[in-house]
């Protein structure tokens, strides 16, 4: 039974669902979808989907890569990746430019079109970020493998007195220190994005 005093109009509505918790929006949108075949469709448009990309490949960043070089074949042909690298700046970090050119290129063309259904937006298990289906390439997902460690030699500590100013792994997370800190998997500095890059996983 509606409970409001009158019709409100779409802007309205929309002013006040902007300021709802989690909660509340997740009520509000099951209750719309409920209600109506209209609403069904337009929300089963946007969380649920039958494209996937589907690769077991995972490849290492390294720093040399030409986006001319990446191909379109390599769903018939795993092998012809073995010898692709990915282009990353000086870090070891694929730049933006590449990453969505790429993954533009390989949203178009390298969708799998799976007729099973979906849920379109999931929490990535190498990651741990939430991606979309839609938008999952082979160079989507760049993380490292390993944890953050020390690095003594850096000059970062060179006047820190763990005895004084506290012990290094207090400091793993804080910017200022990140030059004092490398990835274990590769060595790569603290703010490198990445050695290890592949499709996000469900
Ligand atoms: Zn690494
Ligand atoms: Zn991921």
């Amino acid at each position: 039974m509606p409970r409001n005093n009158g019709p409100a109009g779409a802007a309205e509505v929309c002013n006040a669902i902007r300021n709802l918790s989690q909660e509340k929006l997740v009520e509000c949108l099951t209750a719309a979808v409920c209600a109506s075949k209209q609403a069904e469709a337009v929300v089963a448009d946007m969380v649920i989907t039958t494209v996937s990309y589907d690769s077991d490949e995972t490849r290492s960043a390294a720093s040399d890569f030409d986006p001319d070089e990446d191909d379109e074949s390599e769903s018939d042909d795993d092998e012809s990746d073995s010898d692709s690298v990915i282009l990353v700046d000086s870090k070891g970090v694929p730049t933006k430019e590449q990453i969505s050119g790429s993954k533009r290129k390989r949203a178009e063309s390298m969708a799998v079109h799976d007729p099973k259904r979906r849920k379109r937006f999931e929490i990535c298990k190498n990651c741990n970020e939430e991606f979309d289906h839609e938008n999952n390439s082979r160079n989507s997902c760049l993380r490292h493998e390993d944890m953050k460690v020390v690095d003594t030699d850096s000059s970062v500590w060179a006047d820190h007195d763990e005895a004084c100013h506290g012990n290094y792994e207090h400091f793993i997370d804080d910017p200022v220190y990140a030059d004092g800190f490398m990835w274990e998997c590769c060595d790569r500095p603290s703010t490198s994005k990445g050695c290890k890059v592949s499709q996000h996983r469900a």
